[in-house]
């Protein structure tokens, strides 16, 4: 999710919907509930069950669509949908989706949510045989793998293809004849399924459910492929090895806090998160702050365990651009300065203890400490609901190389002074399982904490391409 002057970002969204006379326009209205997964482009694929139409371009969902261009689309039962961050500039429509492959017996269309960590090795393959990509995208393997083992039997080439690629991925795909609704065996992002009345709906956060009216059913579970076609529901598995590990941050930080993933409410785990860092790192204070959005759940949290009022000690002005289009450090902390501002009325004379979810380079939590003092703050202590960020993602995350993670190369003490706090503590790896509160029988709670700890989930090959370097390779 992209909040203000944040380093991390979301790579994506996937939405489905099947059933229904208006499925452009719903999934329009679910990619717009989803718009802080990714945006730098929007696409709908829809069906008649004849031909897949479609449309995408770069920007917002409401740059992308007008009524025209919905009205176009909106002439089947089905369509996908999806949203996209990525972080470079230049040249990434050709990677904006759903992608289209069409055929002269069918055409194939899918949106993908999540990296794959063979892409690149698969891709070699591919093309040693022929194969010749358009895109910089890992959904293009996928396709590939599918139709190149299309013979009678679309569901058998589906599960094949699935079981070749590593990684993480919560795919919708759509044919004339039928959506497909896939997750990988560790369920690494979200991927939910509801009804809106006899319609069957897929999408990777709940609260699109909530958007369109359509009533949550239950989580697509790893290494699930579902079809959905005039038959109804029929749901398969393409492996039996599963190990769930579903990405602590959607908890932490990306999902919207109105979503519900895998029976946890993210607003709820948010404040768990922050009780708990209270029961771990309590200090003696007169404000408790959050920083906006993503932080304040965890804010209140804190304020509730230790009786310390919260209150809006920072606020954000909502109308600026997107700091992340602008590449340079400087660039960057100058969008910082203008998207947040500290209250003074609030902050003034006294003790306070700003509440964030993540650091990722430092930079924002400088900028943040420094806003706070300048209003007055007399102290400033910083507590992370999360414990530090050591280790890059391979899972559709922009998560910086290592290098660029403050806490890989720098201890807590030495990070607390180059921020600029009092005090700093992070969330323990423990606290944050026992926080979400997720199943302990499962292993690991069932979650990915690797860029906490290191503990990849999948194998990474030695030329897994990190999410940001994809677009550096157009
Ligand atoms: S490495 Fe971190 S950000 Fe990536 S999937 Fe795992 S928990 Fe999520």
């Amino acid at each position: 999710m992209h909040y203000v002057g944040k380093e991390l970002n979301e790579e994506c969204a996937v939405f489905g919907i099947w059933g229904h006379e208006k499925a452009a326009k719903l999934a329009y209205y679910g990619l717009h509930s989803m718009q802080h997964r990714g945006q730098e482009g929007a696409g709908i694929a829809a069906t008649d069950g004849k031909v897949i139409y479609d449309h995408k371009g770069l920007g917002l969902v409401n740059d992308v669509f007008d009524n025209e261009k919905l009205d176009a689309l909106d002439k089947g039962f089905a369509a996908i949908g999806h949203v996209r961050y990525s972080t470079q500039g230049g040249n990434i429509y050709a990677n904006v989706q759903p992608l289209v492959f069409r055929s002269q017996k069918d055409s194939l269309s899918i949106a993908h949510n999540g990296n794959l960590v063979n892409a690149h090795k698969l891709k070699g393959e591919l093309e040693e045989r022929g194969s010749i990509f358009q895109t910089t995208s890992d959904t293009e393997v996928i396709a590939h793998l599918i139709k190149r083992d299309y013979a009678d039997n679309f569901l058998e080439s589906v599960k094949h293809a699935l079981s070749i690629i590593k990684g993480a991925y919560a795919l919708t795909m759509l044919t004339e004849h039928q959506m497909i609704a896939a997750l990988d065996p560790h369920g690494l992002r979200p991927l939910s399924l509801g009804k809106l009345g006899d319609a069957w709906v897929v999408a990777s956060e709940t609260c699109a459910f909530d958007l369109i009216g359509a009533k949550y059913v239950r989580d697509v579970k790893p290494g699930e492929v579902i079809v959905i076609d005039n038959e109804g529901l029929h749901s398969d598995f393409f492996t039996t090895r599963t190990e769930p590990a579903i990405c602590s941050m959607e908890y932490i930080y990306f999902s919207r806090p109105d979503s519900n993933i895998q029976g946890v409410n993210v607003h709820a785990a948010r404040k768990n998160l922050g009780r708990m860092l209270a029961q771990e790192a309590p200090v003696e204070a007169d404000v408790i702050t959050g920083v906006p959005d993503s932080s304040i759940s965890a804010a209140i949290g804190y304020a509730e365990a230790t009786g310390i009022s919260y209150e809006l000690g920072m606020i954000k002005n909502r109308y600026v651009g997107r700091t992340f289009i602008q590449p340079s450090q400087e660039l960057r902390e100058q969008g910082v300065k203008m998207k947040l501002s500290a209250v003074r009325a609030i902050v003034e004379g006294k003790r306070v203890v700003m509440v964030d979810d993540s650091i990722v380079r430092g930079t924002t939590s400088r900028r943040i400490v420094g806003m706070l003092r300048e209003a007055g703050a007399l102290e400033v202590h910083v507590r992370i609901s999360s414990p530090p960020i050591t280790h890059p993602c391979f899972y559709g995350i922009d998560t910086s190389t290592s290098s660029e993670l403050i806490a890989s190369t720098h201890s807590v003490e030495e990070i607390r002074e180059m921020i600029g706090a009092d005090s700093l503590v992070y969330l323990s790896t423990e606290g944050m399982q026992k926080a979400i509160g997720r199943d302990p029988a499962m292993k690991n709670c069932g979650q990915c904490m690797a860029c906490f700890t290191g503990k990849y989930p999948t194998e990474i090959y030695p030329d897994t391409v990190l999410p940001h370097e994809k677009e550096s390779l157009v």
